[in-house]
């Protein structure tokens, strides 16, 4: 009898042991894939029910998948269509979603001329949150802009990876990886909150499986992986969560213009106009030679120009941004839904808060306004925010919605950004005073605004990845970059401050080198002398900065006035500028003056505004100011005085 007890309770647990055995593994299977498959891609790799747009084209590789014939049996569900391509290690499926389909998982068949099969398991799933609830980045916000890279890390192990082609690691060389990653980001977003940042853009953290150069995101080569040493789909969708916990928006950035010359398709593109220059390219790709690619001419004035030639519109559009960066032909149905799919794909995966898509005016403009639109109609209260790197606000108002284009383009997109208001206020602060020069620029650069369909919505910087830091490019003057600063973050925008920016990181030894602009956090590595999530070690100057920022940030969270008030300025006068946002009982006034010598302002000349003999409040000092007769300012610098106490 005790023996057979034994044997009982052994077999018992053998049975324990196995079900929970089985249960570890499925948890692992439903952790890594949605799916069994044995297919080498099937992108988007899985999808939702509930969109507006009922339709899905799901594109499927595999080793001589074009020759088979594919099958669906699962209830809502109708394969409309199917397209073979020119490779036939492609087949592009549309999909009908109807209203009777509901979340689950489906096995998608494929068969073959002589009957064989292939199956591949599919996963539809419920949406987590309503439409509606997905709210973009606007004016309330404030946007701290990240090179992952270069910020923190937190993992040292994920810094080179034996898979990857690049494995250089270098703290030393700009240019080289450094080991920054999201966890690095996610562990300090405490830090970036209490400055009073509400939403984060890291540069890509995709897969760039590029021989060199990989640390900056921007050469994609597979759009559905996060690059493991950037972490791992959960770190993303961790950092996202972690912001959202405090209220803050994660942006994505998005580049639907190009991708990484080591793109998995560049091996095998699915037909002859996936990329722009495809002939040449695949006759000449045993040999790249660099020095011969058919290189965009960066006129990206074409796109509105009334009189530009086909050519120069073509070398804009259809040139390669760079030789190792493939421009994508957006012409290209396909892959203009695998773009949108994929977009509406990560929103609907880390719960966006934005989207800022890369280099605006060289992908086909009809297919950007077709995928900006697409997204908006998914997500109504969406932003995404452009790149239109110019100095001409013609341009930079051109891409918003809402302009009003004589060629009657309308971009669906709400968002560009304000490179010409950089421009002016960086001028602005240096040049001196004269009567076209100084802060007539910063004057007449926000004049400009009765040229945007949206003013507000307009994201404005003063440094960011590209363009060097504006501590050095005022010279490394504090005053200065206090005054540019502050006056960036008063201004009717969405406004973008580049890591760092807030200790005054200096680009000085090799002005707009990327490699240095981009220039690690310090106290993000082990062993950093100089914490500056902690302050320790951290200069008078750029302690006081920080500060400076912290105060403006966390008083421009709460202010209607500056979010969304009304704007007055006056024209620069004895070396001063006042500007003016007003909302209900909150006036805030921004004072920039450039006198080294005290000087008295009379305030008669501000009388419209109706601040006569209200106390105002310094925001940074607290001090207290009684509005009435004159101003006297003792020393150069910026004030901002708030009617709210
Ligand atoms: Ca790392």
């Amino acid at each position: 009898m005790k023996l057979f007890r034994n044997i009982l309770s052994l077999l018992l647990f053998i049975a324990l042991f196995f079900s929970c055995k089985n249960e570890e593994s499925l948890k692992n299977v439903s952790e890594v894939s949605v799916s069994n498959t044995t297919l080498e891609r099937v992108e988007p790799p899985h999808w939702w029910i509930g969109f507006e747009n009922n339709t899905l084209q799901l594109l499927v590789k595999d080793d001589n998948i074009g020759v088979s014939k594919p099958s669906i049996n699962y209830r809502g569900l109708t394969i409309d269509k199917f397209h073979t391509a020119r490779s036939k290690n492609y087949l592009f499926i549309d999909i009908t979603i109807d209203e009777t389909a509901k979340a689950g998982k489906f096995d998608i068949t494929f068969t073959f001329d002589d009957n064989s099969k292939k199956t591949h398991t599919y996963e539809l799933k419920n949406r987590e949150k309503s439409a509606e609830s997905y709210k973009g980045f606007d004016s309330s916000d404030a946007i701290y802009l990240i090179t992952p890279d270069r910020f923190a890390n937190a993992d040292e192990s994920n810094d080179i990876n034996k898979k990857l082609k690049d494995q250089s690691l270098d703290r030393t060389d700009g240019y080289k990886r450094h080991g920054g990653d999201l966890q690095g980001i996610t562990n300090h977003v405490d830090y970036i909150s209490d400055l009073g940042f509400t939403a984060v853009w890291p540069t890509p953290v995709l897969t760039n499986n590029m021989p060199r150069g990989s640390y900056h995101g921007y050469a994609i080569t597979d759009y559905y992986q996060v690059d493991p040493r950037f972490g791992t789909m959960e770190d993303y969708k961790k950092l996202a969560d972690e912001l959202r916990k405090k209220d803050m928006k994660l942006i994505m950035d998005q580049v639907a213009n190009h991708c990484g010359l080591e793109h998995w398709w560049m091996k095998d593109l699915p037909f002859d106009d996936w990329v722009n220059d495809q002939e040449y390219y695949e006759k000449n790709k045993e040999n790249w030679n660099q020095k011969i690619v058919n290189r965009s001419n960066h006129r990206r004035t074409t796109n509105q120009d009334l009189y530009a030639s086909d050519a120069d519109k073509k070398g804009n559009n259809e040139g390669w941004f760079v030789e190792t960066m493939p421009d994508l032909n957006q012409r290209n149905p396909f892959l203009a839904n695998y773009i949108i799919q994929n977009s509406i794909w990560w929103i609907e995966t880390l719960g966006l808060g934005g989207i800022r898509q890369d280099t605006y005016p060289y992908p086909d403009k009809e297919f950007m306004s077709n995928w900006a639109g697409a997204i908006m109609k998914e997500y109504p209260n969406f932003s995404i925010v452009g790149e239109e790197w110019s100095y001409n606000p013609l341009l930079v108002g051109y891409w918003q919605t809402g302009a009003k284009n004589k060629d009657g383009y309308e971009s669906n997109l709400k968002s560009t950004m304000d490179f010409p208001m950089q421009k002016a206020i960086i001028d602005g602060i240096n040049e001196d005073e004269y009567w076209g020069t100084g802060l007539v620029k910063i004057y007449e650069g926000l004049a400009n605004d009765f040229h945007y369909s949206t003013p507000k919505d307009i994201m404005v910087f003063l440094d960011n990845h590209d363009e060097g830091r504006m501590f050095t490019a005022l010279n490394e003057d504090v005053t200065k970059a206090k005054m540019a600063l502050s006056y960036m973050l008063m201004m009717p925008r969405i406004p973008q401050v580049y890591y760092g920016t807030e200790i005054l990181m200096d680009d000085t030894a090799n002005h707009g080198d990327h490699g240095l602009i981009r220039t690690d956090f310090p106290g993000g590595w082990n062993g950093d002398q100089v914490n500056a999530f902690t302050g320790a070690g951290l200069s008078k100057d750029k302690k006081e900065m920080q500060n400076f920022v912290k105060s403006i940030l966390n008083y421009r969270k709460n202010s209607a006035a500056i979010q969304g008030g009304k704007t007055i300025h006056f024209a620069p006068f004895m070396g001063t500028y006042f500007l003016f946002r007003v909302k209900g009982d909150e006036t805030v006034v921004h004072i920039i003056n450039k006198n080294e010598k005290p000087i008295t302002i009379d305030l008669k000349r501000y009388a419209e505004v109706g601040l006569e003999g209200k106390t105002l409040k310094n925001i940074i000092t607290g001090e207290a100011f009684l509005w009435k007769d004159a101003i006297q300012l003792s020393e150069k610098g910026s004030i901002i005085l708030t009617t709210k106490h």
